[in-house]
């Protein structure tokens, strides 16, 4: 019965079943799995003394006096007066007059839910539901759902509750000996009671279980591959680590490595001389330096024959790399370039030379990922922003049996390294190199501070300096309002700065104009570069000083602060203004955290907590669905189920007695 389609047992229209697709809910299985996002009493009250003023209550009386009136506007709407069983009066006030009141006996006993506030010295309830009977919506406990019209929480709680009875099919999905410790409602019960629980006490056991299974689940799958990967692994690319030849290489280097650098470069080579291949994660903030980082680590790589890899998400990016590659290591060291742009012919001979083993070090893009791409013999990986490759992808890199750098400039909070990077080593390079001035930020609101932002920009470009302005969108959209690289290029070119020279860049670009556009940019052939966030990795511009961000309250904080990354990557002072659409408080007092500090890890905290995990930059690329039920700052139930998943694999790393659990964490491979 949970298998059973929607479509087949639910009389409900098109439109809502398209939504619920589109919401990834085709079963019933699916959509008792739908979980509200919070509870509210709806406890009746039908005495004045109990009701809330300035909150939603529900009330109970007979209904009496109702009328239709217009605004002064034209508008209608709908008047009443409700008489409560202590025969107070509550004046009742619709702006969307219910269907239901068409044919409504005056005097009839009704249930009305909404907010109740003092108007005029009148105590009035406004646009309240209004129910017949007692029923799902009144009278108890109630789950608000997310909403995405046309399905409401309404239309959601009559179905569930048509549904619910099913619950009790749902299988016991955590192995017995947690359920038992930890004191776990089973799962049938914590389904039945998520959606209509019977005390705030009950709903809260409901979604610790449920959350816990959440995480429980990742940590088993993530645990499992690191546990399976050591098995099976060995490290054919066991390198002695040679404190004289890493001197020596020290000193291709132009200029000092910081602290931080060095500490992870000692990290990295000693995993060299490890029995497993290396699987490690370099975290470090944008401009931290960390390409020299893996450049320096393939070194001993190469002189021991084997080959290097470094793998970019952009093209713009995996040329930069090779650029500075070229520059980088000595003449005697081969290094390809391959993207998605090199010809047909060109490819094949680099993978023919690739296969022969002539080339040492391979730079590219996804490009470079295909099945029919054979090294010789791979020993080194780098996967610059690494959660901008798909999963199967990464499925490619492993098969060889080389050693991993992902290196990343998102920070990841300490909870969520915890959880869904488990089983990786992490290394965080903590410091910027000497000399960087950190960067000045302002939001930027009204008209008369736009005025003088963009004087100083005019300034700046009079200084030599160049300018990136970033929007969210490539062309006007009906659905979203925000700006558009297309319209603002226009604004800015011929309104804004007609006297200065403007090029635009978005995402949808074949890779030839994108080169050609970030090559000029970077030869300063013109002064300002209006763009999407393809430029949000790792482009070097050293000459940019300010980035203008359109509305920046559409992106995370993580994600702005890699914006921001682009500039002050000079001796100038840089500046990022963060324009915004319409300046709510909320978003404000998120993008002011953004003026205050530089710290990426600080600012991915704070993200987490207001905006949730699926916010959070890069982790919707990784494959992790958000968590449903899970607080991903509740730091002892983390550890709690870490703990019981590398418990239940050391015992059984096969999962032959949890064939449910097993299923559940093969559906999907993740490989970080
Ligand atoms: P990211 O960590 O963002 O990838 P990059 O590796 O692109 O940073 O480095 C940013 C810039 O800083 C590059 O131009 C690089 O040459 C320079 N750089 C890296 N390390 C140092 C250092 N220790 N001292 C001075 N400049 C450095
Ligand atoms: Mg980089």
């Amino acid at each position: 019965m949970l298998k059973t389609s929607l479509s087949q047992i639910l009389k409900t229209t098109k439109a809502h079943l398209t939504k619920l697709g589109k919401l990834e809910v085709y079963s019933v299985e699916d959509l008792l799995n739908f979980f509200p996002r919070a509870i509210e009493s709806t406890e009746i009250t039908s005495h004045f003394a109990n009701i809330q003023l300035g909150a939603k209550n529900t009330i109970s009386g007979r209904l009496t006096d109702f009328r239709k009136e217009k605004t002064p506007r034209g508008k209608s709407l709908g008047r009443a007066a409700l008489i409560l069983d202590d025969e107070s009066v509550i004046d009742v006030i619709w702006f969307q007059i219910p269907y239901i009141l068409k044919n409504l006996k005056d005097e009839t006993r009704v249930f009305l839910v909404g907010k109740i506030d003092r108007n005029y010295g009148k105590i009035q309830i406004s646009n309240p539901e209004i129910h017949l009977d007692a029923n799902v919506h009144v009278g108890k406990l109630r789950a608000i759902y997310p909403e995405s019209p046309p399905i409401t929480s309404k239309w959601l709680r009559e179905k569930i509750s048509g549904l619910l009875l099913l619950a009790k099919d749902f299988p016991e999905t955590l192995p017995p000996q947690i359920r038992e410790e930890e004191h776990f409602l089973g799962k049938s019960d914590a389904i039945l009671t998520i959606h209509a629980p019977a005390s705030a006490e009950m709903w809260n056991q409901a979604r610790k279980r449920l959350g816990f299974e959440e995480v429980f689940e990742i940590q088993t799958r993530v645990m499992r591959e690191k546990f399976l990967r050591e098995k099976e692994i060995k490290n054919p690319h066991k390198i002695q680590f040679d404190a004289e030849a890493t001197k020596r290489n020290l000193e291709l280097v132009p200029f000092t490595l910081t602290l931080a650098q060095k500490k992870v470069l000692y990290e990295i080579l000693k995993d060299f001389e490890r029995d497993r291949p290396m699987h490690r994660l370099m975290q470090g903030d944008v401009g931290s330096g960390k390409t020299i980082v893996g450049f320096l680590a393939s070194l001993p790589i190469v002189k021991s024959g084997a080959q290097a890899v470094f793998l970019a998400p952009t093209e713009i990016l995996a040329k930069q790399h090779f650029t500075n590659a070229l520059k980088f290591f000595p003449s005697h060291i081969s290094i390809e370039l391959l993207t998605g742009s090199v010809t047909a012919g060109t490819k094949k001979k680099i993978k023919t030379r690739l296969h022969n083993g002539d080339i040492n070090i391979l730079i590219g893009t996804h490009a470079v990922l295909t099945e029919d791409t054979e090294f010789q013999n791979l020993g080194f990986a780098v996967i610059d922003e690494q959660h901008r490759f798909g999963v199967q992808q990464r499925t490619i890199l492993a098969q060889n049996q080389a050693h991993v750098l992902a290196m990343t400039a998102t920070p990841i909070p300490r909870t969520l390294a915890l959880t869904i990077y488990g089983d990786q080593d992490i290394s965080v390079i903590s410091e910027l190199p000497p000399g960087r001035k950190s960067i000045i930020t302002r939001i930027v609101a009204d008209p008369k501070t736009i005025s003088l932002c963009n004087h100083f920009i005019d300034d700046q470009i009079t200084k030599g300096r160049q300018i990136f302005w970033i929007c969210p969108l490539i062309d006007e959209s009906d659905k979203i309002e925000a700006k558009n690289v297309k319209e603002e290029f226009d604004r800015i070119a011929h309104e804004t700065f007609p006297n200065r020279k403007v090029e635009f860049l978005h995402g949808k670009m074949r890779p030839k104009e994108k080169d050609s556009i970030m090559t000029r940019f970077r030869n300063h052939e013109f002064d300002i570069l209006v763009s999407t966030s393809v430029i949000e990795v790792g482009v070097d511009i050293p000459n940019a000083t300010v980035m203008v961000i359109e509305n920046s309250e559409r992106f995370g904080l993580s994600q702005l602060h890699q914006f921001r990354g682009r500039i002050g990557r000079n001796e100038f002072q840089s500046y990022c203004f963060l324009m915004v659409g319409k300046p709510d408080d909320a978003n404000k007092q998120r993008l002011r955290a953004l003026e205050k500090s530089n710290n990426g890890l600080f600012l991915a905290e704070i993200d987490l907590k207001l905006r949730g995990m699926g916010e959070l930059y890069g982790v919707r690329q990784s494959g992790i669905p958000d968590f449903k039920c899970a607080d991903l700052n509740d730091l002892e139930m983390l550890q709690k189920a870490r703990d019981w998943a590398i418990k239940i694999l050391k015992e059984d790393l096969n999962l032959s007695a949890y064939p449910l659990l097993k299923k559940r964490i093969e559906q999907e491979t993740v490989y970080f």
